[in-house]
Protein backbone atom coordinates (compact mmCIF):
# COMPACT_ATOMS: atom_id res chain seq x y z
CA UNK A 1 0.00 0.00 0.00
CA UNK A 2 1.07 3.74 -0.39
CA UNK A 3 2.49 5.17 2.68
CA UNK A 4 3.76 8.67 3.15
CA UNK A 5 7.16 7.20 5.12
CA UNK A 6 7.99 4.67 2.85
CA UNK A 7 10.31 5.52 0.31
CA UNK A 8 8.98 4.82 -2.69
CA UNK A 9 10.71 1.84 -4.96
CA UNK A 10 12.05 3.26 -7.96
CA UNK A 11 11.24 0.64 -10.96
CA UNK A 12 12.90 1.02 -14.67
CA UNK A 13 10.91 -0.38 -18.00
CA UNK A 14 11.29 -0.45 -20.87
CA UNK A 15 10.57 -1.85 -24.55
CA UNK A 16 12.68 -2.80 -27.27
CA UNK A 17 13.17 -0.03 -29.91
CA UNK A 18 12.04 -1.29 -33.35
CA UNK A 19 13.97 -0.22 -36.37
CA UNK A 20 11.83 2.70 -37.71
CA UNK A 21 11.90 1.43 -41.32
CA UNK A 22 8.39 0.99 -41.78
CA UNK A 23 5.17 2.32 -39.96
CA UNK A 24 4.16 0.54 -36.66
CA UNK A 25 1.95 -2.81 -36.81
CA UNK A 26 0.28 -4.73 -34.32
CA UNK A 27 2.86 -6.12 -32.77
CA UNK A 28 4.50 -2.86 -31.76
CA UNK A 29 1.24 -2.14 -30.02
CA UNK A 30 1.32 -5.47 -28.20
CA UNK A 31 4.78 -4.73 -26.83
CA UNK A 32 4.08 -1.22 -25.71
CA UNK A 33 0.79 -1.54 -24.59
CA UNK A 34 1.75 -4.48 -22.35
CA UNK A 35 4.77 -2.47 -20.87
CA UNK A 36 2.31 0.70 -20.72
CA UNK A 37 -0.04 -1.44 -18.15
CA UNK A 38 2.81 -2.52 -15.97
CA UNK A 39 4.17 0.80 -15.88
CA UNK A 40 0.87 1.99 -14.87
CA UNK A 41 0.55 -0.68 -12.28
CA UNK A 42 3.55 0.32 -10.53
CA UNK A 43 2.50 3.38 -10.44
CA UNK A 44 -0.58 2.69 -9.23
CA UNK A 45 1.16 0.25 -6.62
CA UNK A 46 3.17 3.24 -5.77
CA UNK A 47 6.48 2.57 -7.05
CA UNK A 48 8.12 5.62 -8.72
CA UNK A 49 8.32 4.27 -12.20
CA UNK A 50 10.31 5.17 -15.34
CA UNK A 51 8.96 3.82 -18.59
CA UNK A 52 11.40 4.24 -21.35
CA UNK A 53 10.95 3.30 -25.13
CA UNK A 54 12.52 4.98 -28.17
CA UNK A 55 13.99 4.15 -32.19
CA UNK A 56 16.24 2.38 -33.17
CA UNK A 57 17.45 4.38 -36.39
CA UNK A 58 21.04 3.61 -37.13
CA UNK A 59 20.17 0.23 -38.82
CA UNK A 60 20.99 -0.39 -42.77
CA UNK A 61 17.68 -0.94 -43.35
CA UNK A 62 17.00 2.24 -42.93
CA UNK A 63 18.99 3.14 -45.43
CA UNK A 64 17.71 1.06 -47.50
CA UNK A 65 14.14 1.89 -46.71
CA UNK A 66 15.64 5.25 -47.78
CA UNK A 67 16.79 4.73 -50.78
CA UNK A 68 13.78 2.91 -52.26
CA UNK A 69 12.26 6.27 -51.16
CA UNK A 70 14.57 8.25 -52.80
CA UNK A 71 15.24 10.57 -49.78
CA UNK A 72 17.86 10.98 -47.46
CA UNK A 73 18.35 8.36 -44.46
CA UNK A 74 18.17 11.40 -41.74
CA UNK A 75 14.51 12.26 -43.39
CA UNK A 76 12.87 8.82 -43.49
CA UNK A 77 14.08 7.94 -39.80
CA UNK A 78 12.82 11.53 -38.85
CA UNK A 79 9.84 10.92 -40.52
CA UNK A 80 8.88 7.50 -38.89
CA UNK A 81 10.12 8.04 -35.44
CA UNK A 82 7.38 10.70 -35.40
CA UNK A 83 5.05 7.89 -36.15
CA UNK A 84 6.02 5.46 -33.60
CA UNK A 85 5.96 8.56 -31.09
CA UNK A 86 2.63 9.65 -32.58
CA UNK A 87 1.28 6.10 -30.51
CA UNK A 88 1.74 7.94 -27.36
CA UNK A 89 -1.58 9.68 -28.37
CA UNK A 90 -3.45 6.60 -30.15
CA UNK A 91 -2.44 3.75 -28.08
CA UNK A 92 -2.55 6.04 -24.72
CA UNK A 93 1.13 5.23 -23.78
CA UNK A 94 2.59 6.80 -20.52
CA UNK A 95 6.07 6.66 -21.22
CA UNK A 96 8.64 8.88 -19.73
CA UNK A 97 11.09 9.01 -22.23
CA UNK A 98 11.87 8.13 -26.00
CA UNK A 99 15.11 8.06 -27.28
CA UNK A 100 16.42 8.43 -30.89
CA UNK A 101 19.70 6.78 -31.70
CA UNK A 102 20.25 8.93 -34.51
CA UNK A 103 20.40 11.99 -33.65
CA UNK A 104 20.88 12.46 -29.49
CA UNK A 105 23.95 13.39 -28.07
CA UNK A 106 23.35 11.86 -24.97
CA UNK A 107 23.27 8.48 -26.99
CA UNK A 108 26.01 9.02 -29.13
CA UNK A 109 27.95 9.69 -25.78
CA UNK A 110 26.70 7.05 -23.96
CA UNK A 111 27.85 3.96 -26.77
CA UNK A 112 31.08 5.58 -27.10
CA UNK A 113 31.83 5.49 -23.63
CA UNK A 114 30.30 1.97 -23.79
CA UNK A 115 32.66 0.97 -26.25
CA UNK A 116 35.70 2.50 -24.47
CA UNK A 117 34.87 0.69 -21.40
CA UNK A 118 34.47 -2.90 -22.99
CA UNK A 119 37.84 -1.78 -24.54
CA UNK A 120 40.00 -1.35 -21.63
CA UNK A 121 38.93 -4.99 -20.33
CA UNK A 122 40.33 -5.83 -23.34
CA UNK A 123 36.91 -7.37 -24.96
CA UNK A 124 37.44 -5.43 -28.33
CA UNK A 125 40.25 -6.35 -30.91
CA UNK A 126 39.80 -6.11 -34.68
CA UNK A 127 40.72 -9.35 -36.93
CA UNK A 128 40.08 -10.36 -40.24
CA UNK A 129 36.88 -11.67 -41.16
CA UNK A 130 34.97 -13.59 -43.68
CA UNK A 131 30.99 -15.01 -42.98
CA UNK A 132 27.81 -15.26 -44.42
CA UNK A 133 25.66 -12.04 -43.55
CA UNK A 134 21.99 -11.29 -43.97
CA UNK A 135 20.75 -7.83 -44.68
CA UNK A 136 17.59 -8.21 -43.38
CA UNK A 137 18.56 -9.68 -39.74
CA UNK A 138 22.28 -8.08 -40.14
CA UNK A 139 23.79 -10.87 -38.80
CA UNK A 140 25.97 -13.27 -39.34
CA UNK A 141 25.21 -16.91 -39.96
CA UNK A 142 27.38 -19.85 -39.27
CA UNK A 143 27.13 -22.85 -41.82
CA UNK A 144 24.78 -25.02 -39.71
CA UNK A 145 22.48 -22.20 -38.59
CA UNK A 146 21.18 -22.11 -41.80
CA UNK A 147 18.11 -23.42 -43.35
CA UNK A 148 18.51 -25.06 -47.27
CA UNK A 149 21.71 -22.19 -47.56
CA UNK A 150 19.21 -19.70 -46.70
CA UNK A 151 18.90 -17.23 -43.62
CA UNK A 152 16.41 -19.13 -41.41
CA UNK A 153 14.40 -16.10 -41.06
CA UNK A 154 14.14 -14.33 -44.49
CA UNK A 155 14.35 -17.46 -46.28
CA UNK A 156 17.19 -15.61 -48.97
CA UNK A 157 20.92 -16.00 -50.03
CA UNK A 158 23.27 -14.48 -47.71
CA UNK A 159 26.13 -12.09 -48.90
CA UNK A 160 29.67 -13.33 -47.98
CA UNK A 161 31.45 -10.67 -46.45
CA UNK A 162 34.74 -10.60 -45.63
CA UNK A 163 36.63 -7.22 -43.79
CA UNK A 164 38.47 -6.21 -41.14
CA UNK A 165 35.77 -5.45 -38.01
CA UNK A 166 36.01 -5.27 -34.24
CA UNK A 167 35.11 -8.57 -32.24
CA UNK A 168 33.81 -8.42 -28.87
CA UNK A 169 34.96 -11.29 -26.63
CA UNK A 170 32.00 -12.81 -25.76
CA UNK A 171 33.41 -16.64 -25.23
CA UNK A 172 34.74 -15.16 -22.01
CA UNK A 173 31.61 -14.47 -20.49
CA UNK A 174 29.66 -17.75 -20.57
CA UNK A 175 30.18 -19.01 -16.93
CA UNK A 176 29.44 -15.54 -15.52
CA UNK A 177 26.10 -15.90 -17.70
CA UNK A 178 25.54 -18.93 -16.64
CA UNK A 179 25.27 -18.30 -13.19
CA UNK A 180 23.46 -14.97 -13.57
CA UNK A 181 20.54 -16.62 -14.93
CA UNK A 182 20.67 -19.44 -12.90
CA UNK A 183 20.61 -17.94 -10.04
CA UNK A 184 17.80 -15.38 -11.59
CA UNK A 185 20.37 -12.02 -10.26
CA UNK A 186 19.00 -12.01 -14.27
CA UNK A 187 15.42 -13.14 -14.32
CA UNK A 188 14.07 -14.59 -17.64
CA UNK A 189 10.59 -14.82 -17.84
CA UNK A 190 8.66 -17.32 -19.08
CA UNK A 191 10.89 -20.09 -17.74
CA UNK A 192 10.84 -21.70 -21.39
CA UNK A 193 13.00 -18.76 -22.49
CA UNK A 194 15.04 -18.84 -19.32
CA UNK A 195 16.02 -22.74 -20.13
CA UNK A 196 16.44 -21.67 -24.02
CA UNK A 197 18.92 -19.32 -23.26
CA UNK A 198 20.79 -21.77 -20.98
CA UNK A 199 21.39 -24.18 -23.42
CA UNK A 200 21.70 -21.65 -25.88
CA UNK A 201 24.94 -20.29 -23.57
CA UNK A 202 25.78 -23.85 -22.62
CA UNK A 203 26.58 -25.32 -26.26
CA UNK A 204 29.42 -22.55 -26.28
CA UNK A 205 29.31 -18.68 -27.37
CA UNK A 206 31.88 -17.29 -30.09
CA UNK A 207 32.95 -13.67 -29.95
CA UNK A 208 30.69 -11.81 -32.23
CA UNK A 209 31.62 -8.52 -34.54
CA UNK A 210 30.94 -5.52 -33.49
CA UNK A 211 31.73 -3.21 -36.24
CA UNK A 212 31.37 -2.80 -40.29
CA UNK A 213 33.22 -0.93 -42.15
CA UNK A 214 31.99 2.47 -43.13
CA UNK A 215 31.13 1.56 -46.66
CA UNK A 216 29.01 -1.01 -46.52
CA UNK A 217 27.08 0.88 -43.67
CA UNK A 218 26.61 3.32 -46.40
CA UNK A 219 28.32 6.09 -43.80
CA UNK A 220 25.30 5.62 -41.72
CA UNK A 221 25.96 4.72 -37.71
CA UNK A 222 27.95 5.62 -34.93
CA UNK A 223 31.78 5.99 -35.59
CA UNK A 224 34.22 3.63 -33.93
CA UNK A 225 35.80 5.79 -31.54
CA UNK A 226 39.23 6.23 -32.37
CA UNK A 227 38.73 4.35 -36.03
CA UNK A 228 36.49 6.68 -38.17
CA UNK A 229 36.31 4.54 -41.17
CA UNK A 230 34.26 2.10 -39.17
CA UNK A 231 31.03 1.85 -37.30
CA UNK A 232 29.28 0.66 -34.74
CA UNK A 233 27.56 -2.92 -35.51
CA UNK A 234 23.91 -1.61 -34.73
CA UNK A 235 22.95 -4.00 -32.41
CA UNK A 236 25.94 -2.77 -29.99
CA UNK A 237 24.75 0.82 -30.41
CA UNK A 238 20.76 -0.18 -30.04
CA UNK A 239 21.10 -1.77 -26.70
CA UNK A 240 23.12 0.68 -25.38
CA UNK A 241 19.93 2.91 -25.36
CA UNK A 242 19.01 0.97 -22.51
CA UNK A 243 21.67 3.13 -20.31
CA UNK A 244 22.74 5.81 -22.54
CA UNK A 245 18.72 7.28 -21.82
CA UNK A 246 19.64 7.29 -18.26
CA UNK A 247 22.42 9.41 -19.23
CA UNK A 248 25.30 6.75 -18.60
CA UNK A 249 27.71 9.22 -20.25
CA UNK A 250 28.04 11.52 -17.41
CA UNK A 251 26.50 8.69 -14.69
CA UNK A 252 24.76 11.22 -13.09
CA UNK A 253 21.96 11.05 -10.68
CA UNK A 254 19.22 9.80 -13.27
CA UNK A 255 21.50 6.71 -13.87
CA UNK A 256 22.37 6.38 -10.73
CA UNK A 257 18.57 6.41 -9.45
CA UNK A 258 17.20 4.07 -12.39
CA UNK A 259 20.00 1.97 -12.87
CA UNK A 260 23.37 1.70 -10.47
CA UNK A 261 21.49 1.87 -7.95
CA UNK A 262 17.85 0.31 -8.24
CA UNK A 263 16.84 -3.52 -8.07
CA UNK A 264 14.18 -3.53 -11.11
CA UNK A 265 15.85 -2.67 -13.73
CA UNK A 266 13.26 -4.31 -16.63
CA UNK A 267 13.38 -5.06 -20.69
CA UNK A 268 10.39 -6.09 -21.98
CA UNK A 269 11.20 -7.87 -25.48
CA UNK A 270 9.25 -10.38 -28.34
CA UNK A 271 10.89 -13.49 -28.50
CA UNK A 272 12.65 -12.94 -31.73
CA UNK A 273 15.39 -11.12 -30.13
CA UNK A 274 16.57 -13.09 -26.39
CA UNK A 275 19.58 -13.76 -27.76
CA UNK A 276 20.83 -10.17 -28.30
CA UNK A 277 19.25 -9.28 -24.85
CA UNK A 278 19.78 -12.10 -22.50
CA UNK A 279 23.17 -12.91 -23.75
CA UNK A 280 25.43 -9.91 -25.76
CA UNK A 281 23.98 -7.00 -23.93
CA UNK A 282 24.41 -8.73 -20.41
CA UNK A 283 28.50 -9.50 -21.29
CA UNK A 284 28.57 -6.66 -22.93
CA UNK A 285 27.70 -4.71 -19.16
CA UNK A 286 29.94 -7.47 -17.39
CA UNK A 287 32.61 -6.34 -19.73
CA UNK A 288 32.01 -2.51 -18.91
CA UNK A 289 31.71 -2.85 -15.41
CA UNK A 290 28.08 -2.03 -15.24
CA UNK A 291 25.31 -3.78 -13.49
CA UNK A 292 22.94 -6.41 -15.56
CA UNK A 293 19.25 -6.04 -16.39
CA UNK A 294 17.39 -7.74 -13.34
CA UNK A 295 14.32 -9.25 -15.35
CA UNK A 296 13.79 -9.57 -19.22
CA UNK A 297 10.32 -10.56 -19.90
CA UNK A 298 10.18 -12.28 -23.43
CA UNK A 299 6.52 -12.00 -24.63
CA UNK A 300 5.42 -13.80 -28.34
CA UNK A 301 3.87 -13.08 -31.69
CA UNK A 302 0.83 -11.70 -32.75
CA UNK A 303 -0.46 -12.49 -35.83
CA UNK A 304 -3.47 -11.10 -37.84
CA UNK A 305 -6.46 -13.30 -38.71
CA UNK A 306 -4.07 -16.20 -38.18
CA UNK A 307 -1.25 -15.38 -40.72
CA UNK A 308 2.27 -14.12 -39.56
CA UNK A 309 2.12 -10.14 -40.07
CA UNK A 310 4.92 -8.95 -42.81
CA UNK A 311 4.82 -5.98 -45.17
CA UNK A 312 5.38 -8.16 -47.85
CA UNK A 313 1.92 -10.46 -47.49
CA UNK A 314 0.35 -6.99 -47.08
CA UNK A 315 -1.19 -7.84 -43.85
CA UNK A 316 0.22 -5.03 -41.62
CA UNK A 317 -2.87 -4.24 -39.46
CA UNK A 318 -2.73 -0.64 -38.15
CA UNK A 319 -3.27 -0.30 -34.90
CA UNK A 320 -3.42 3.28 -35.35
CA UNK A 321 -6.28 2.69 -37.71
CA UNK A 322 -8.30 0.25 -35.07
CA UNK A 323 -7.80 2.70 -32.34
CA UNK A 324 -9.78 5.30 -33.91
CA UNK A 325 -12.01 3.50 -35.20
CA UNK A 326 -13.17 1.52 -32.16
CA UNK A 327 -11.45 3.19 -29.30
CA UNK A 328 -8.10 3.09 -27.42
CA UNK A 329 -9.55 1.00 -24.05
CA UNK A 330 -10.98 -1.13 -26.91
CA UNK A 331 -7.44 -1.97 -28.34
CA UNK A 332 -5.55 -2.32 -24.82
CA UNK A 333 -8.22 -4.36 -23.47
CA UNK A 334 -8.15 -7.02 -26.31
CA UNK A 335 -4.08 -7.40 -26.79
CA UNK A 336 -3.92 -7.61 -22.77
CA UNK A 337 -7.18 -10.14 -22.20
CA UNK A 338 -7.37 -12.36 -25.16
CA UNK A 339 -3.73 -12.94 -25.68
CA UNK A 340 -1.67 -14.47 -23.11
CA UNK A 341 1.29 -12.67 -22.96
CA UNK A 342 4.18 -15.51 -22.94
CA UNK A 343 2.59 -17.05 -26.23
CA UNK A 344 1.77 -15.98 -29.42
CA UNK A 345 -1.49 -14.17 -30.17
CA UNK A 346 -3.99 -13.68 -33.05
CA UNK A 347 -5.88 -10.08 -33.64
CA UNK A 348 -9.42 -11.24 -35.36
CA UNK A 349 -12.22 -8.65 -35.77
CA UNK A 350 -14.76 -10.96 -35.14
CA UNK A 351 -13.25 -12.16 -31.97
CA UNK A 352 -12.68 -8.37 -31.11
CA UNK A 353 -16.14 -7.19 -31.36
CA UNK A 354 -17.06 -10.62 -29.42
CA UNK A 355 -14.77 -9.49 -26.73
CA UNK A 356 -15.79 -6.14 -26.63
CA UNK A 357 -19.53 -6.52 -26.34
CA UNK A 358 -19.44 -9.24 -24.00
CA UNK A 359 -16.58 -7.72 -21.17
CA UNK A 360 -16.77 -3.98 -22.06
CA UNK A 361 -20.22 -3.36 -23.03
CA UNK A 362 -22.70 -5.65 -20.96
CA UNK A 363 -20.35 -6.31 -18.09
CA UNK A 364 -18.59 -3.07 -17.20
CA UNK A 365 -20.66 -0.75 -19.28
CA UNK A 366 -23.79 -2.08 -18.09
CA UNK A 367 -22.95 -1.87 -13.97
CA UNK A 368 -21.84 1.47 -14.27
CA UNK A 369 -24.90 2.58 -15.87
CA UNK A 370 -27.25 0.24 -13.58
CA UNK A 371 -25.61 1.91 -10.33
CA UNK A 372 -25.25 5.02 -11.39
CA UNK A 373 -28.96 5.43 -12.35
CA UNK A 374 -30.27 3.80 -9.53
CA UNK A 375 -28.41 6.05 -7.20
CA UNK A 376 -30.30 9.14 -9.29
CA UNK A 377 -33.39 6.95 -9.00
CA UNK A 378 -34.03 6.18 -5.40
CA UNK A 379 -31.25 9.09 -3.90
CA UNK A 380 -31.94 11.78 -6.26
CA UNK A 381 -28.15 11.14 -7.71
CA UNK A 382 -26.76 11.43 -4.37
CA UNK A 383 -24.73 8.10 -3.07
CA UNK A 384 -26.54 6.83 0.52
CA UNK A 385 -24.41 6.24 3.57
CA UNK A 386 -24.17 2.52 4.24
CA UNK A 387 -26.66 1.63 7.12
CA UNK A 388 -25.58 -0.61 9.85
CA UNK A 389 -22.75 -1.13 12.36
CA UNK A 390 -20.69 2.03 11.04
CA UNK A 391 -17.24 0.27 11.45
CA UNK A 392 -18.48 -2.97 9.62
CA UNK A 393 -21.35 -1.95 6.96
CA UNK A 394 -21.57 -5.43 5.70
CA UNK A 395 -22.33 -7.05 9.12
CA UNK A 396 -24.64 -10.40 9.02
CA UNK A 397 -27.19 -7.63 10.79
CA UNK A 398 -27.44 -6.20 7.32
CA UNK A 399 -29.30 -9.03 6.25
CA UNK A 400 -29.58 -11.42 3.24
CA UNK A 401 -27.46 -9.06 1.23
CA UNK A 402 -25.12 -9.14 4.43
CA UNK A 403 -23.51 -12.32 3.16
CA UNK A 404 -23.84 -11.37 -0.63
CA UNK A 405 -21.97 -8.20 0.55
CA UNK A 406 -19.49 -9.93 2.11
CA UNK A 407 -18.63 -12.25 -1.06
CA UNK A 408 -19.17 -8.79 -3.21
CA UNK A 409 -16.47 -7.04 -0.44
CA UNK A 410 -14.89 -9.98 -0.55
CA UNK A 411 -13.88 -10.25 -4.54
CA UNK A 412 -12.64 -6.28 -4.80
CA UNK A 413 -10.54 -6.63 -1.49
CA UNK A 414 -8.89 -9.80 -3.36
CA UNK A 415 -8.23 -7.72 -6.32
CA UNK A 416 -5.00 -6.21 -4.83
CA UNK A 417 -3.34 -9.49 -4.44
CA UNK A 418 -4.86 -11.31 -7.35
CA UNK A 419 -3.83 -8.31 -9.65
CA UNK A 420 -0.26 -7.53 -8.18
CA UNK A 421 0.69 -11.65 -8.16
CA UNK A 422 -0.28 -11.46 -11.94
CA UNK A 423 1.90 -8.45 -12.77
CA UNK A 424 4.85 -9.27 -10.90
CA UNK A 425 4.64 -12.75 -13.84
CA UNK A 426 3.85 -10.04 -16.91
CA UNK A 427 0.62 -10.86 -16.64
CA UNK A 428 -2.39 -9.11 -17.33
CA UNK A 429 -4.37 -11.24 -19.23
CA UNK A 430 -4.43 -13.06 -15.48
CA UNK A 431 -5.13 -9.47 -13.79
CA UNK A 432 -8.15 -8.68 -16.09
CA UNK A 433 -9.63 -11.79 -15.25
CA UNK A 434 -9.64 -10.87 -11.29
CA UNK A 435 -10.80 -8.06 -12.16
CA UNK A 436 -13.99 -9.37 -14.41
CA UNK A 437 -14.45 -12.10 -11.96
CA UNK A 438 -15.48 -8.51 -9.36
CA UNK A 439 -17.60 -6.84 -12.13
CA UNK A 440 -19.21 -10.20 -12.45
CA UNK A 441 -19.86 -10.71 -8.70
CA UNK A 442 -21.30 -6.65 -8.54
CA UNK A 443 -23.28 -7.84 -11.49
CA UNK A 444 -24.81 -10.83 -9.70
CA UNK A 445 -25.19 -9.04 -6.37
CA UNK A 446 -27.57 -6.70 -7.67
CA UNK A 447 -29.39 -9.56 -9.51
CA UNK A 448 -29.43 -11.47 -5.92
CA UNK A 449 -30.31 -8.29 -3.46
CA UNK A 450 -32.75 -6.80 -5.68
CA UNK A 451 -32.36 -2.52 -5.04
CA UNK A 452 -35.81 -2.04 -7.18
CA UNK A 453 -37.87 -4.59 -5.21
CA UNK A 454 -36.06 -2.56 -1.91
CA UNK A 455 -36.98 0.57 -3.02
CA UNK A 456 -40.75 -0.18 -3.27
CA UNK A 457 -40.73 -1.70 0.30
CA UNK A 458 -38.60 0.93 1.50
CA UNK A 459 -41.56 3.39 3.16
CA UNK A 460 -42.89 0.62 5.09
CA UNK A 461 -39.68 -1.60 5.60
CA UNK A 462 -37.27 0.53 7.47
CA UNK A 463 -34.64 -2.49 6.97
CA UNK A 464 -35.14 -2.53 3.28
CA UNK A 465 -34.94 0.93 3.83
CA UNK A 466 -31.40 0.39 5.09
CA UNK A 467 -29.91 -2.23 3.09
CA UNK A 468 -31.12 -0.20 -0.08
CA UNK A 469 -28.52 2.06 0.89
CA UNK A 470 -26.14 -0.45 1.93
CA UNK A 471 -26.52 -2.97 -1.38
CA UNK A 472 -26.04 0.95 -3.32
CA UNK A 473 -22.95 1.84 -1.24
CA UNK A 474 -21.21 -1.47 -1.87
CA UNK A 475 -21.74 -1.46 -6.04
CA UNK A 476 -20.44 2.34 -5.90
CA UNK A 477 -17.36 1.23 -3.46
CA UNK A 478 -17.26 -1.75 -5.79
CA UNK A 479 -16.96 0.47 -9.28
CA UNK A 480 -14.49 3.03 -7.80
CA UNK A 481 -12.27 -0.20 -6.45
CA UNK A 482 -12.37 -1.38 -10.31
CA UNK A 483 -12.16 1.78 -11.81
CA UNK A 484 -8.49 2.08 -9.64
CA UNK A 485 -7.24 -1.90 -10.67
CA UNK A 486 -8.58 -1.70 -14.30
CA UNK A 487 -6.57 1.86 -14.76
CA UNK A 488 -3.63 0.14 -16.02
CA UNK A 489 -5.10 -1.55 -18.68
CA UNK A 490 -8.31 0.48 -20.10
CA UNK A 491 -7.03 4.12 -18.24
CA UNK A 492 -9.43 6.58 -20.30
CA UNK A 493 -12.79 4.18 -19.15
CA UNK A 494 -11.39 4.01 -15.71
CA UNK A 495 -11.58 7.49 -15.11
CA UNK A 496 -14.67 7.99 -16.59
CA UNK A 497 -16.05 5.97 -14.40
CA UNK A 498 -14.38 7.94 -11.33
CA UNK A 499 -15.83 10.96 -12.96
CA UNK A 500 -19.39 9.37 -13.02
CA UNK A 501 -18.47 8.27 -9.72
CA UNK A 502 -18.16 12.04 -8.81
CA UNK A 503 -14.61 11.47 -8.35
CA UNK A 504 -11.11 13.18 -9.08
CA UNK A 505 -9.32 11.00 -11.32
CA UNK A 506 -5.86 9.27 -9.96
CA UNK A 507 -5.34 7.31 -7.19
CA UNK A 508 -4.72 8.91 -3.34
CA UNK A 509 -3.26 7.38 -0.49
CA UNK A 510 -5.11 4.56 0.82
CA UNK A 511 -7.35 3.77 -2.84
CA UNK A 512 -7.37 0.45 -2.07
CA UNK A 513 -9.22 0.06 1.40
CA UNK A 514 -12.40 -0.53 1.26
CA UNK A 515 -14.99 2.29 2.49
CA UNK A 516 -12.88 4.91 1.33
CA UNK A 517 -15.87 6.44 -0.93
CA UNK A 518 -17.22 9.20 0.42
CA UNK A 519 -20.81 8.58 1.17
CA UNK A 520 -23.18 11.93 0.14
CA UNK A 521 -20.91 12.78 -2.91
CA UNK A 522 -23.19 13.02 -6.19
CA UNK A 523 -23.05 11.10 -8.95
CA UNK A 524 -22.44 12.63 -12.30
CA UNK A 525 -23.93 10.82 -15.23
CA UNK A 526 -22.10 10.25 -18.45
CA UNK A 527 -22.55 9.26 -21.79
CA UNK A 528 -22.37 5.11 -22.07
CA UNK A 529 -19.00 3.65 -21.52
CA UNK A 530 -18.81 1.72 -24.28
CA UNK A 531 -21.52 1.75 -27.17
CA UNK A 532 -22.09 -2.04 -28.60
CA UNK A 533 -20.59 -2.88 -31.77
CA UNK A 534 -23.13 -4.34 -33.91
CA UNK A 535 -21.43 -7.68 -35.69
CA UNK A 536 -21.72 -7.19 -39.73
ZN1 LIG B 1 17.75 -12.83 -42.23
Amino acid sequence: MIGKDVARSPYYITTAIPYVNARPHIGHALEFVLTDAVARWRRLRGDEVRFQTGSDENSLKNVQAAEREGIPTQALVDRNAGLYYALRDSLNLSFDDFIRTSVEPRHVDGVKKLWLACERSGDVTKRAYRGLYCVGCEQFYAEDELVDGLCPDHLIRLEIVEEENYFFRLSRYADRLIDAIDSNRLRIVPQTRKNEVLSFIRRGLVDFSISRSKARAHGWGIPVPGDPDQVMYVWFDALGNYITALDYANESELFQRYWSGNPNRVHVIGKGIVRFHAVYWPAMLLSAGVPLPTTIFVHGYVTAEGVKISKSLGNVVDPVDLAQRYGTDALRYYLLREIRSTDDGDFALERFIRAYNADLADQLGNLLNRVVSMVGRYYGGVVPAPQGVPSAPLAPRAGVEGTQGTHLMDAALGLHRRVDEAMNRFAPHDALAAIWDAIGAANKYVDDTEPWALAKRRRTDPLANARLSTVLYNLVETLRLVAHYSSPYIPAAAESILRQLGLPSGAREGWSDWGRYPAGTAVQPGSVLFPKFVVQ
